[in-house]
């Protein structure tokens, strides 16, 4: 069973990929795509602490409750 679900959404029309929300995050669930823009690598680890999104100079990141449809195989390890 899964624990709280929840997923860091990013408006990509006001990300600025200064990548504050990649090391800002506890549980490493943000990671940057090939362009630098981030996106959540591991969307199951999220525990909705909201510091990503309250940490974003530009206001990009929602974390919102997603239902029980986590992503899977795609668990970046670092
Ligand atoms: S902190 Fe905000 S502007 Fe910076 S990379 Fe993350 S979403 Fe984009
Ligand atoms: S809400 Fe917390 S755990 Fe979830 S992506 Fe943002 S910083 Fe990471």
């Amino acid at each position: 069973m899964t624990r709280q679900s929840a997923f860091p959404a990013v408006n990509q029309k006001l990300c600025k990929k200064c990548g504050i929300c990649i090391k800002i995050c506890p549980r490493k669930v943000l990671e940057p795509d090939a362009g630098g823009l981030p996106y959540a690598a591991c969307q199951e680890k999220c525990t909705a602490c909201d510091l990503c999104a309250s940490h974003c100079p530009d206001f990009a990141i929602e974390v919102m409750p997603t239902p029980d449809n986590c992503l899977s195989g795609n668990d970046n390890k670092k």
